[in-house]
């Protein structure tokens, strides 16, 4: 069984120490599921201090890394250094990252590999913009992304990645993915995964969802239906039973609502 992951990625959010201070107060007063596996991306230059001052349940998290261990790239970090700060993962191939900063697929799969040499493991996100969906590209579009990464990995590397599903024109806009196009998208991953690397790896490997993921769409997001059940041996009675086991979305990358109170509820979406 995969573990329930939830995500903050604060983005280039808070814009003061104190509003920082503030979120992880609630945090660390929150009464968290322990089930669920919980990261926090903060801005880089919060990193250290959110790390000494977050309860110790919950990870912290890189928004982006180079991939040399270090020389003269100003501005840039490297794993090497997120490593020897004790941090523990690092989102890749945000799609903020892909268009304001022009990063390619082949660059993430080579950041990718550098930062699990160096230990970290890794949020990759992938995800269609608009134009794509609309096209009926989505599935080949998020292939297309992952290919790169699957050529410069081994197959024992993947119990260090998490997929991140985020479709571009869910990221920000409060339009969110219904449980449908999620689960679409997710079990595609897999099924990518399954052939592309191993059927054992896609079974093992955490596809969480991302884009306008609220307090208020998160147990929508995750509701498990009848109709997604493969295999028939148990039967089902009514349509939806339980919350978030939509059966390939494995956790969420929350935006915007990771920097309010109800990151919590979304962090406890599965209780
Ligand atoms: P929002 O939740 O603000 O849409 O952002 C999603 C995201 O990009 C998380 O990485």
């Amino acid at each position: 069984t995969r573990q329930f992951f939830v995500g903050g990625n604060f983005k280039m959010n808070p814009a003061t120490q104190e509003q920082k201070r503030a979120l992880v107060k609630v945090l660390n007063e929150a009464t968290i599921d322990p089930a669920v596996e919980v990261v926090v991306a903060p801005p880089a230059i919060y990193l250290l201090a959110l790390k000494e001052i977050v309860r110790k349940e919950i990870k912290v998290s890189a928004q982006n890394c180079y991939l040399k261990s270090s020389g003269a790239f100003t501005g840039e970090i490297s794993p090497a250094q997120l490593v020897d700060a004790g941090v523990p993962y690092v989102i890749l191939g945000h799609s903020e990252r892909r268009t304001l900063f022009h990063e390619t697929s082949a660059f993430v799969a080579q950041k990718t590999r550098a930062a699990l040499d160096t230990g970290l493991s890794i949020i990759l996100c992938v995800g269609e913009t608009l134009e794509e969906r609309e096209a009926g590209k989505t599935a080949q579009v998020v292939e297309d992304q992952l290919k790169p990464v699957v050529e410069a990995l081994k197959p024992e590397d993947w119990s260090k990645i998490v997929v991140a599903y985020e479709p571009v024109w869910a990221i920000g806009t409060g339009k969110v993915a219904t449980s449908a196009q999620a689960q679409e998208a997710h079990a595609n991953i897999r099924a990518f995964l399954s052939s592309a690397v191993s059927p054992a790896v896609a079974e093992s490997t955490r596809v969480i969802y991302g884009g306008s993921v609220t307090a208020a769409n998160c147990k929508e997001l995750g509701v498990y239906q009848a109709s997604y059940i493969r295999l028939p041996a148990v039967p089902v009675i009514g349509h939806t039973f339980g919350v978030c086991a939509q059966l390939d979305v494995d956790g969420f990358l929350v935006g915007g609502a990771s920097l309010k109170p109800e990151f919590v509820d979304i962090i406890n979406a599965k209780k």
